[in-house]
């Protein structure tokens, strides 16, 4: 209730200064009038020339410390206020208490009411009751001139506060009004300014500038963001048509001249990118759209649109181009780049005489960069190997990094085949010394493959890199650091191992494998000792294929673990079989290949532990043939690797042995229990002493270290003879037994069994 009453009054105040200042100016006007006035009146009235002077001295004191600027406002229009209500109640009395007078009263309520502000009105209303009713008590016909008045002044103080009030109601409505009105106006207007602020700032925002053309009266307009775009200043330039047509750049003004023509004849939208040279020179891409606005007969009337400087956008978008084609990292162009500058160099070739060639550069060893010196350091190393080759080549030539450590560089117009392999040199010079970037010890070097297509060629970029990639692996598989020329036969190849490598992954899959084993004898004739485990692969189409086809490629693939792993285990299987089955007091044993990479995997001890685990079988039955190039690893970790074969007490034989490492030192640092004379040793042995040196030699050597010795490769009589003259306990080969399947070793096992002997290494 109470609430609601106070929202029904006005708040005051509400007054801007401005038209504060001027409404009390009005009534200060009002009450030099009054003075003049009252006092012109008093004279007529008969109180002679002093009495009014006196009286209208109080009125003009009032005006004067109304008009002090050393008082606030609030006191200001409080004198004021007093000023006023005192010349009513001096007329009032100058009147001797005319009632009519009284009216004088309302008057100046309604004048205070202007101030919109609660002091001074509440001190109007106040004075009349007080006045009325004090100088009713005092001298009652100086304010009331008739009966009742003087004899009851405190009542008709109050019939008079009664009308005062309800001309305050009155007054209080409209003020009240008036407030509400000025609100939803500063609101409208505060709506409006805001809106223009945020048009402002989201054209800011947006580069935008507005423009207006009023083609008739020729009074353009423009937006702030405007002046922005132009680099102009809105103190100093008026906007015009010939003004901004000045300021678009002078080889392009022409034509945009005629699309804002095109415009004003035919009232058609236009829209267009246009460069502005601004003042200081510096240029800005923009995009300007304008429309026209026509009169009833057609007429174009204005002109308006946006104009938006799109210089960052595009140079934004120039970056995100560049970052499609360019690698990261170096730089360089990338594959997409590459491919398309290949491309376009074969369109080009197609028209001239001149070859072009593609080399592909990969660094050999890179990923142990990584590995050992961490990423960053591989960073660096690439990005100095991309200088570097940067530098080698000519201005015209192109070079991309592909991705990881593979680079490719295009040649063009070349006239021979030595230009291209003169380049790779100079890369492989390049790269000397590269290795202080990645704090390698390694020298950087490369695999590179080249290849050349002439003009009458038909292979396409992809097809030209592809082939590139071709060459450098086989380059790099052949040796690394060096180049090769991609030639057609590479591709068949590749084409086959692809081939081959899917097969041989459903050839484990799906068992396809199998072993054979091949009998090792005792040279004196007493018997078989072992057998040696040799897989098979039985290929649906090609027939049974030979390891020396599929080892090695299973080896490159990573195949090998898979397939070393099921050899093992069948092998294991297979010995604990036989085993198991004999009575002789030696078991029979069981040699299987294992190749390097298994050798040194950190998970083959565990493999190893699994089967011994798995099969009863004596662990010194069992024969671990390896290569010497296990042992041109030569790192701590063969070393431990044979340390913990040792452990398990397997035994361990070198395969192949006399045509790979040729220090013989290893013999004496590492377990060995074996040796296995290369066939090729074998082959002439018995062709008289000089052949027959080396194994000798080999035999000498087995038994001065203690080592057995084993024949590989014996197909004839005459040098199972040989090799028993000289002392070679072992033999395998054809003239005793071809590799077989086992269910032949079980016969031969059942037959043998009575003059099976095998002794102890
Ligand atoms: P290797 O370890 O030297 O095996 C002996 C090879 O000589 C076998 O060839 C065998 O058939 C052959 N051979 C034996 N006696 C004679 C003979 O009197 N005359 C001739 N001409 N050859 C004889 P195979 O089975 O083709 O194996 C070739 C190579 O494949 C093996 O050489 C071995 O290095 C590898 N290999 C075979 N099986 C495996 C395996 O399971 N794992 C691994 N890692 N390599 C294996
Ligand atoms: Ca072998
Ligand atoms: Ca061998």
């Amino acid at each position: 209730m109470f609430r609601r009453f106070k929202d029904a009054l006005p708040t005051g105040n509400s007054l801007s200064a401005e038209s504060w200042d001027r409404r009390h100016r009005a009534i200060q006007w009002l009450l030099w009038a009054h003075v003049v006035g009252i006092y012109i009146f008093g004279v007529v009235a008969g109180y002679g020339l002093v009495h009014p002077g006196v009286e209208t001295s109080i009125v003009a004191l009032f005006a004067v410390a109304a008009s002090r600027k050393g008082f606030t406002r609030q006191e200001r229009a409080c004198l004021a206020t007093f000023g006023l209500v005192a010349s009513s109640a001096i007329l009032v009395h100058l009147s001797g208490g005319l009632i009519e007078m009284h009216f004088h009263f309302f008057v100046m309520v309604a004048v205070v009411a202007l101030y919109q502000s609660w002091q001074p009105f509440l001190l109007a209303i106040g004075f009349v009751l007080i006045h009325h009713g004090v100088m009713g008590v005092i001298d009652s016909k100086s304010v009331y001139n008739h009966a009742d008045a003087q004899a009851n002044p405190w009542k008709w103080a109050a019939i008079h506060a009664l009308f005062i009030a309800g001309e305050s109601v009155a007054a209080l409505t409209t003020w009240k009004l008036n407030e509400l009105s000025l609100e939803a106006e500063q609101a409208t207007r505060m709506a409006l300014e805001e809106a223009v602020e945020d048009l402002a700032d989201a054209q800011a925002l947006a580069h935008v500038g507005s423009w207006e053309w009023n083609v008739i009266t020729d009074v353009v307009s423009w937006s702030d963001e405007l002046y922005q775009i132009c680099g102009v200043d809105p103190a100093t330039f008026s906007p015009s048509y010939a003004g901004f047509m000045l300021l678009v750049a002078e080889d392009e003004r022409d034509a945009f001249g005629k699309v804002v023509g095109g415009t004003l004849a035919t009232a058609a939208d236009f829209d267009e990118n246009v460069r502005i040279v601004r003042p200081d020179g510096s240029i800005r891409l923009t995009h300007a759209v304008g429309r026209a606005e026509c009169d009833p007969a057609g007429t174009v009337t204005k002109l308006f649109g946006t104009l938006q400087d799109v210089t960052e956008k595009k140079r934004l978008e120039e970056k995100v181009r560049h970052q499609a084609f360019h690698d990261s990292l170096t730089g360089l162009p990338n594959r997409a780049l590459f491919l398309d500058r290949v491309e376009h160099a074969r369109a080009r070739q197609i028209r001239g005489s001149e070859s072009l060639a593609v080399l592909f550069v990969d660094l050999d060893d890179f990923k142990s960069v990584n590995d050992t010196r961490g990423h960053k350091a591989g960073d660096n190393l690439l990005v100095e190997v991309g200088r570097r080759l940067t530098r080698v080549l000519r201005p015209a030539d192109t070079i991309a990094r592909l991705g990881g450590d593979e680079f490719a560089i295009l040649l063009e117009e070349i006239s021979s085949i030595d230009a291209a392999t003169g380049v790779a040199d100079r890369i492989m010079a390049a790269l000397t010394g590269a290795e202080a970037f990645s704090a390698a010890a390694q020298p950087v070097t490369a695999s590179i493959g080249i290849v050349i297509e002439s003009p009458s060629g038909v292979r396409n970029a992809d097809e030209l890199v592809r082939d590139s990639d071709i060459a450098m692996y086989v380059a790099k598989k052949r040796a690394k650091g060096r180049y090769e020329i991609f030639d057609a036969v590479m591709r068949e190849e590749l084409s086959a191992r692809l081939g081959l490598k899917v097969d041989l992954q459903r050839a484990i899959d799906n068992k396809e494998l199998f072993l054979q084993y091949q009998p090792i004898v005792r040279v004196d004739g007493q018997g078989i000792e072992g057998v040696e485990a040799l897989v098979r692969w039985r290929h649906p189409t090609r027939g049974i294929v030979p390891p020396s086809e599929f080892i090695p490629f299973a080896e490159e693939t990573g195949l090998i673990g898979q397939l070393g792993h099921w050899v093992l285990h069948q092998a294991c299987s297979d010995a604990a079989r036989w085993q198991a089955r004999s009575s002789s007091e030696h078991p029979l044993r069981m040699s299987v290949n294992i190749s390097a990479s298994r050798f040194c995997h950190p998970n083959f001890i565990e493999e190893l532990k699994e089967v011994l685990a798995e099969f009863p079988l004596a662990p010194n039955s069992l024969v671990l043939e390896i290569t010497e190039s296990v042992l041109i690893k030569g790192s701590e970790v063969v070393s431990q690797r044979f340390a913990e074969v040792k452990e398990l007490g397997i035994l361990l034989a070198i395969d192949d042995f006399g045509t790979g490492y040729s220090s013989l030192g290893y013999l004496r640092d590492f377990p060995i229990d074996l040796l296995k004379i290369d066939k090729s040793f074998i082959d002439f042995v018995a062709c008289g002493p000089e052949e027959s040196a080396l194994a000798r030699a080999v035999v000498k050597l087995g038994d001065a270290l203690g080592l057995s010795v084993v024949a590989e490769g014996v197909e004839h009589e005459n040098q199972s003879e040989v090799l028993a003259a000289m002392g070679c306990e072992f033999a395998q080969g054809f003239l005793f037994s071809r590799p077989v399947d086992r269910e032949e070793i079980d016969a031969l096992l059942k037959n043998a069994d009575a003059s099976l002997v095998a002794a102890p290494v």
